[in-house]
C-alpha cells in the first residue's frame, strides 16, 4: 500500500475532503433547472471573493492560461499596446501570449525577485500622451519566484498619469489566498484558475470584467469563439453554457466560494500569512534566502528558496519525489537549478506544513547540504505553537 503524501507544489493544491465530493457528481442535464441552482451560487461566489459589486464573472473549462486568453482577445486587436513587466516565468508567458496575438508588448524588464516597478510603469504611461497604451498587465503573485506585487500602487501609478489604460491582474497563486480587492484597486479584468485558491481540480478558467472591460467588447478584433463572453453572457441568461459545461467543476466552485466565505476571506489570508511565515522562519533556520528581494514582496503561497552556489536545486526536487514520495517545485526558466519551490497554498494545516519541512530537510541532507536536520522543523514548530488560534485566545 502506498500512502497520499500531500503535494507542495504551487497548483494544483491539496483537495479538502468535501471539494473531492463536491466534483464527484452523477450526470445531470446541464440544460435542467438543477444546473442553475450550481450556476447561479458558484458565479456569486466568485465575485465576493473577487470582492467586485459590478463585475462579471465568466467562467470557462480550461485553465489559467485560457483565462488570460479570454482576458486579450475580448477586448483588444491586433497592433494594440499593452504595459507589462517581466519579473519571472509566469509574467513573461503572459507577455508572450500577447506577442503570438500580434499585440505590441512594452515590457519593463524587472530583476526576478522583485516586484512590479510601479514608478517605471507611471514614467512609461506619463509619457504616452497619445495613450496608445490600451491595458496594463500584471501579475499579483509571481509563482516562479515567490514574489507578490503591489496592485493597488499600480492602480495608482496609472491614475497618476491620468492614463486611460485599463488593468488586467493574474491573480491565479493569489486569488482566494491572499487579499485581493477588484473594485477598490480598479482591476478590469482579474484572472484565475481552479486548481490554486478554489482547492479544486485543474479545468476552469474563471475571470472578472469590469464594466470598462465589458465596454471594449464590441470594438475588439482579435478572433475568438470558444472564449467570446458575449456568448457566454447570452448564455448565462438561460442558466447555459454556449457549449457543455463542466458541471463537477462548477458544482466544486460553488462549495469552494461557501468554504471561503464561511471561514470569511480576511481569516482565509491570516491563515496563509501565517503558514508562510512558519516556512519562512524554516528557511532562515537552514540559513538560505528567499528569491523574493525583501519582506515587503514575500508571497505567502509560494516560497522560492535559493540553494548554494554550485548545488542543482532541481535534484533536489527530483529526490524527494524518488525517495520521500513528496512533489516540491522546480525553479523555472531564469532560476531553474537555482531554487526549489514549496507551494503553500490553498487546504494546508500547521502539520502538513511541518511534513514539508521536514521532507525538504531530509532531501538537503541526503544531498550533502550543510543543513541539521531537525532545525527548519523546530523553528516553524516554535512560530506554529506561540500563534496558534487556541493560544491567541488564552493570551487574550
Ligand atoms: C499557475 C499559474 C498560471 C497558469 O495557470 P494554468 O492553470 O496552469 O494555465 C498563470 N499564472 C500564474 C501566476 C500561475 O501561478
Amino acid at each position: 500500500m502506498r500512502c497520499q503524501n500531500p503535494v507542495f507544489i504551487p497548483g494544483p493544491t491539496n483537495l479538502p475532503e468535501s471539494l473531492r465530493r463536491a466534483v464527484d457528481m452523477p450526470t445531470l442535464d446541464h440544460r435542467s433547472s438543477l444546473f442553475r441552482e450550481i450556476l447561479q451560487p458558484a458565479l456569486g461566489g466568485v465575485k465576493r471573493v473577487l470582492k467586485s459589486r459590478s463585475a462579471e464573472i465568466f467562467v470557462f473549462p480550461s485553465t489559467g492560461t485560457g483565462g488570460w486568453e479570454t482576458a486579450i482577445t475580448n477586448t483588444l486587436s491586433p497592433g494594440d499596446k499593452v504595459l507589462a513587466a517581466r519579473n519571472g516565468m509566469f509574467s513573461h508567458r503572459w507577455i508572450d501570449m500577447c506577442t503570438r496575438h500580434g499585440l505590441e508588448v512594452i515590457v519593463v524588464e524587472t530583476p526576478w525577485g522583485e516586484g512590479i516597478p510601479a514608478d517605471r510603469f507611471e514614467e512609461v504611461l506619463a509619457a504616452d500622451r497619445a495613450h496608445r497604451i490600451k491595458v496594463v498587465l500584471a501579475t499579483h503573485n509571481e509563482t516562479a519566484t515567490g514574489v507578490r506585487s503591489d496592485i493597488g500602487a499600480v492602480r495608482r501609478a496609472i491614475d497618476a498619469a491620468s492614463h486611460p489604460a485599463l488593468l488586467y491582474v493574474d491573480g491565479v497563486s493569489s486569488i482566494a489566498c491572499m487579499d485581493f480587492r477588484m473594485d477598490e484597486w480598479g482591476v478590469d479584468i482579474a484572472v484565475t484558475g481552479s486548481q490554486k485558491g478554489f482547492m479544486l481540480p485543474t479545468g476552469l478558467a474563471i475571470v472578472g470584467f469590469s464594466p470598462r472591460a465589458m465596454a471594449a467588447l464590441d470594438m475588439a478584433k482579435l478572433p475568438r469563439t470558444f472564449f467570446d463572453v458575449r456568448d457566454m453572457g447570452r448564455s448565462y441568461q438561460n442558466n447555459a453554457y454556449p457549449y457543455t459545461p463542466a458541471v463537477g467543476l462548477l458544482n466544486g466552485l460553488k462549495v469552494s466560494t461557501e468554504l471561503l466565505l464561511a471561514e470569511g476571506l480576511e481569516n482565509v489570508f491570516a491563515r496563509h500569512r501565517r503558514i508562510a511565515d512558519g516556512i519562512r522562519a524554516a528557511v532562515s533556520a537552514w540559513g538560505m534566502e528567499l528569491c523574493a528581494a525583501s519582506p515587503s514582496v514575500q508571497s505567502d503561497t509560494v516560497s522560492a528558496i535559493r540553494t548554494p552556489d554550485g548545488f542543482n536545486a532541481t535534484k533536489l526536487v527530483s529526490h524527494a519525489a524518488e525517495v520521500y514520495d513528496v512533489a516540491f517545485g522546480v525553479g523555472l526558466g531564469e532560476v531553474e537549478g537555482k531554487v526549489f519551490r514549496i507551494g503553500h497554498l490553498g487546504c494546508l494545516s500547521d502539520v502538513l506544513a511541518l511534513s514539508g519541512i521536514a521532507t525538504a530537510e531530509m532531501a538537503m541532507a541526503d544531498l550533502g547540504l550543510p543543513v541539521r536536520l531537525g532545525s527548519g522543523v523546530a523553528a516553524a514548530q516554535e512560530f506554529y505553537r506561540s500563534t496558534t488560534a487556541a493560544r491567541l485566545k488564552a493570551a487574550a
